[in-house]
């Protein structure tokens, strides 16, 4: 079985469609998303129609949480709170429903799946060794995904020694063993580590890998849709960037 693993999608249409095409090209059977699949950007309709016509293994980010009414937006940023009231009036009752019966925490296969942390769902950054060790603490499966904040890595468990954290850029590859890890796949719609090009994983069962690709795509389209739907100018400005 072959895998996609994304997450933080925020409803960037044009990046989805970029990762779909180039795992289809590579063969996947499945899609895994580990939350943030709206908020930030313009076609969030369009992009869960998408997502759960391939039958979507998701979790609830905090973006999904506030557009579906489950959660505030006091402690959103201002750009983030007017797109999550933004993207609440414009979803369908039907994908309000989607992301309302989201679970937090979920186990697909040997994967543990949570768009912060499995400790902190909603609004953990993952991103210390101290922090890997909580997750590694709480995680039954050999393997779990994280999102949330936007930077592709892993982070592998060792013995007598704290996680060691990798960057994962375009092309990088791990071989599974027996060890234990935790993956962020990075952002297919709003990546922050400087590369502008969508991230996402693709999980190999039989070969037993994980590799990120970074995808181009429309950025311009993206970024039309976001100024077109009247949010922040600095949504669609920060696309270009990869920030
Ligand atoms: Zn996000």
């Amino acid at each position: 079985m072959r895998i996609a693993v994304m997450s933080d999608v925020h409803a960037n249409l044009p990046a989805l469609q970029a990762v779909l095409e180039h795992a289809s090209s590579a063969g996947f059977e499945q899609l895994w998303a580990t939350g943030d699949l709206v908020g930030y950007g313009a076609d969030p309709n369009e992009v869960l129609a998408l997502l759960r016509q391939h039958d979507v293994v998701a979790v609830a980010g905090n973006h999904d949480l506030a557009a579906c009414g489950l959660m505030g937006v006091e402690e959103f940023n201002r750009a983030a709170a007017d797109a999550a009231t933004w993207t609440a009036g414009e979803l369908s009752e039907e994908h309000r429903a989607f992301l309302r019966e989201l679970p937090l925490v979920r186990i697909a296969g040997d994967v543990t799946l949570a768009h912060g942390s499995i400790r902190q769902p909603e609004w953990e950054y993952l991103l210390s060794a101290e922090q890997a060790l909580s997750q590694f603490e709480l995680q039954t499966t050999l393997y779990s995904a994280v999102g949330h904040s936007h930077l592709p890595f892993v982070f592998e468990e060792r013995r007598n020694a704290v996680p060691l954290l990798r960057e994962a850029r375009n092309g990088t590859r791990v071989e599974l063993g027996d060890g234990r890890l935790i993956i962020n796949p990075g952002s297919v719609g709003q990546p922050r580590d400087g590369d502008r090009r969508a991230s996402y994983v693709l999980y190999d069962q039989e070969a037993a890998t994980l590799t990120w690709h970074r995808v181009e795509y429309d950025i311009a389209a993206a970024q039309t849709a976001i100024l077109a739907a009247g949010l922040a100018p600095w949504l669609a400005a920060r696309l270009e960037a990869g920030r």
